[in-house]
C-alpha cells in the first residue's frame, strides 16, 4: 500500500484516499449526509448489492441498483462463522455474483462480518461500508481487517479485505446510544497521541476525518500488522485485561480509556514522559467523560497475568505501547513489579 491523501472538500466534508497499490484506491468520505452518495461509490460494473445490516442500526441506504437487505444479529455472540455462512448461503440463493457488491451498513460488528463475507464469497467480491457508529467510522471500517470470533477468543478468524469505499455519515451518529458514543470516544482518545494532537478542539466531522487519516497512514505503512500497526493498540494492554477481569462490565472503549491513563503513568514511571504529559492524558480522557481508574475489586495480580497474555507479547515478558520522546513505540520486557506498582496510580 502507498500514499494517503487528505482533502477538505467543504467546511465540514472530507475525503481520505488510500492508495492500495496496483492502481486500486479506497475512498473514505466523511460528512453530514454522505450516505446518500452511495451509488457513486459502487464499482461501475455493479448490477446488484447485498446490503448487510442490523435492525437496530436504523439507517436505510439506496444503492441505486437492484438490492436486497440481509440482517445479522446484534452483539458479539452473533459475530461468528455461522453468521458468515448464513450470509454466503443467502447471497448464493439470491444469485450474487463476483461483479456485484456487498454493502455493510452498521457499526464495527456489521463491517467486520460483511467485510469477511465479501472476502470469502466467490473468493472475494467488492465491499463498500456505510459506517454508522463512531467506533466504526474512526477505526473498525478503516484498514481492511475483517473477521469473526471463535469460542476460544475474539477476532480469531478473518481476512484482510480492503473496502472500495467507506462512507462516514456523521448524521447517523445522532441516534447512537450514549454508551456506544462513549465507547467510540475511548478509541478516539488514543489518536491524540498517534499524531492527532488536540482533536477535542475540532468539530465532529474534522475530528473523525483526522482519525481516519491517521489510521489510514498507519495501515498504509503496515497493512499486515508487523510493526507500526501495533501502535493502534495504545491503551489496549491494560484495557483488554480490565475488560476480561471485570466480565465486560466496562465496555471496550471505556476500558481503553483507563488503559491510556495507565500507559501514561507507566511511561512516566519509566522516565519516558514528564508529569505534564501524564496530566494531558488525564485531561483528554476525563474531558471525554471516560473513566480514568480501574473499577474497584479487580485483583492487580490477575491484571498483570492477563496483560502477559496480550497478543503484542513477543518475548514472553510484558509488552506495552508507550509514549516517549519520539512519540509512541512498542516497549518489551517491562518489569512486572513496576507494572503492579503503577496500577496503584489508576486504582
Ligand atoms: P456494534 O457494531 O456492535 O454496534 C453497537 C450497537 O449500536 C449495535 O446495537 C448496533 O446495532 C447499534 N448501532 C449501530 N449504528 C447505530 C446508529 N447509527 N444509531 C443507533 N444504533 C446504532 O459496535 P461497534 O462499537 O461499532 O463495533 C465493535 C466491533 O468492531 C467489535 O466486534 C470489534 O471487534 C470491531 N472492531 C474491528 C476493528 C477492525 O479493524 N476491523 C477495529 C476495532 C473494532
Amino acid at each position: 500500500m502507498g500514499d494517503v491523501e487528505f482533502v477538505r472538500e467543504a467546511a465540514e466534508r472530507f475525503r481520505v484516499t488510500i492508495d492500495l497499490g496496483g492502481g486500486r484506491w479506497s475512498t473514505v468520505l466523511i460528512g453530514d449526509g454522505v450516505a446518500a452518495e452511495l451509488t457513486g461509490h459502487l464499482p461501475t460494473r455493479t448490477r446488484r448489492c447485498a446490503v448487510v445490516t442490523q435492525a437496530a442500526v436504523g439507517v436505510t441506504v439506496d444503492p441505486g441498483v437492484e438490492h436486497r437487505t440481509f440482517e445479522v444479529g446484534d452483539g458479539e455472540r452473533h459475530k461468528t462463522l455461522a453468521t458468515v455462512e448464513q450470509l454466503c448461503e443467502s447471497f448464493a440463493e439470491w444469485g450474487l455474483t463476483r461483479s456485484d457488491c456487498v454493502v455493510g451498513v452498521g457499526g464495527g460488528l456489521v463491517t467486520d462480518v460483511a467485510g469477511f463475507a465479501a472476502a470469502v464469497y466467490h473468493r472475494g467480491v467488492e465491499v463498500v461500508h456505510v459506517a454508522t457508529t463512531l467506533l466504526a467510522q474512526i477505526d473498525a471500517a478503516i484498514g481492511g481487517k475483517t473477521g469473526v470470533n471463535l469460542p476460544q477468543g475474539k477476532n480469531l478468524v478473518g481476512a484482510y479485505w480492503q473496502p472500495r469505499a467507506v462512507l462516514c455519515d456523521t448524521a447517523s451518529l445522532r441516534t447512537l446510544p450514549d454508551r456506544e458514543w462513549r465507547c467510540g470516544l475511548g478509541e478516539l482518545a488514543k489518536y491524540h497521541w498517534l499524531g492527532g494532537g488536540p482533536l477535542d478542539e475540532l468539530p465532529l466531522a474534522e475530528r473523525v476525518a483526522r482519525c481516519v487519516e491517521i489510521k489510514a497512514r498507519v495501515v498504509a505503512d503496515d497493512e499486515r500488522e508487523s510493526g507500526r500497526r501495533a501502535l493502534l493498540n495504545y491503551g489496549h494492554t491494560l484495557g483488554h485485561a480490565v475488560e476480561i477481569a471485570g466480565g465486560h462490565d466496562l465496555r471496550h472503549g471505556e476500558a481503553v480509556a483507563v488503559g491510556l491513563v495507565f500507559a501514561a503513568e507507566l511511561a512516566h514511571a519509566l522516565g519516558r514522559i514528564d508529569a505534564d504529559a501524564v496530566a494531558e492524558h488525564r485531561r483528554v480522557v476525563d474531558g471525554y467523560g471516560l473513566p480514568t481508574t480501574v473499577p474497584p475489586g479487580l485483583d492487580p495480580d490477575a491484571l498483570v497475568v492477563l496483560m502477559g497474555r496480550d497478543k503484542k507479547v513477543l518475548d514472553g515478558g510484558l509488552t506495552f505501547v508507550l509514549d516517549g520522546g519520539d512519540g509512541l513505540e512498542v516497549v518489551t520486557s517491562v518489569d512486572p513489579e513496576l507494572v503492579r506498582r503503577t496500577l496503584e496510580a489508576v486504582s
